[in-house]
């Protein structure tokens, strides 16, 4: 399988020859099991943030292999971090980790929620998933390329952005920071199920076909406004998890809440 990564001065893009550049091996993932330890006991909850403390780890972690970092302020005490290995021709690829996580209701956890521990082959820790293994994944690769010296095709840039988990704005900070212009390809290791999806920024249009009695009710959720609209068909109810729906859109409508009478909807 081919990567879609060529790097120079040898690599023909084969996953196979880039793990053999960047000796991959069980040393370097014994060190990013370690380093993910030390990103698990650090606190990063948002809210309502704080993520200073490591974004200053990280940077320190990127310095300390030689490479370029960039604290990216939001506010007091947050802070995003981008980093870049230069290569040899315009454009980059940017790997992008949060770095914080949800909170935690300590009371609840049967082990220590910021002391990462492993048990019968599997870690736990807050974050474990969401995402610091990502971001322990995306330091530990940074630090490969840079010992390696191959100079990549495309520059290889991390965006490690704070306030993920509650309004994006460590990620909106840095994109208009300037630093990540030239991306051309973006990789975001949250937890998928081991399965890699591609995305693309920009709104999801969902084709649907709304079947209700007379009239129906499309909920807005929590705080919205509530609207009827006419439906052809049986008398089915709204699917249950209609708050799926609420930022849906008919074609036409004008709320974002409303059906048009033909009961079809985008
Ligand atoms: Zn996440």
């Amino acid at each position: 399988m081919r990567c879609g990564i060529a790097w120079t001065p040898n690599c023909g893009g084969s996953c196979k020859e880039m793990k053999s550049l960047l000796k991959i091996d069980a040393s370097v993932q014994k060190e990013t099991v370690e380093l993910l330890k030390r990103l698990v006991g650090i606190r990063s909850v948002n809210p309502p943030g704080n993520e200073d403390e490591i974004a200053s780890f990280v940077k320190g972690f990127l310095v300390e292999n030689k490479i370029d970092t960039t604290l990216v302020p939001l506010e007091e005490g947050r802070s995003s971090v981008v980093a870049r290995i230069p290569g040899s021709e315009p454009g980059s690829v940017v790997l992008c980790a949060h770095l914080d996580t949800v909170n935690a209701d300590e009371e609840k956890w049967t082990v220590p929620a910021f002391e990462a521990r492993i048990d019968g082959g599997r870690m736990t820790g807050l974050g474990t998933a969401d995402m610091k293994s990502g971001l322990a994944a995306i330091l530990e690769i940074a630090k490969l390329v840079a010992e390696s010296g191959i100079t990549p095709k495309k520059s290889l840039v991390l965006a490690l952005t704070a306030d993920e988990e509650r309004a994006y704005r460590g990620a909106a900070s840095v994109a208009e920071s300037g630093l990540i212009d030239d991306a051309q390809f973006l990789v975001i290791p949250e937890p998928t199920a081991g399965k890699a999806y591609c995305g693309q920024k920009g709104e999801l249009w969902v084709e649907a076909e709304f079947v209700g009695a007379g009239r129906a009710r499309l909920d807005a959720g929590a705080g919205g406004s509530t609207r009827s609209c006419p439906h052809r068909g049986s008398a089915s109810p709204l699917p249950k998890k209609r708050r799926d729906f609420r930022r849906c859109r008919d074609e036409g409508g004008p709320r974002s809440t409303s059906v048009r009478s033909t009961g079809d909807g985008r």
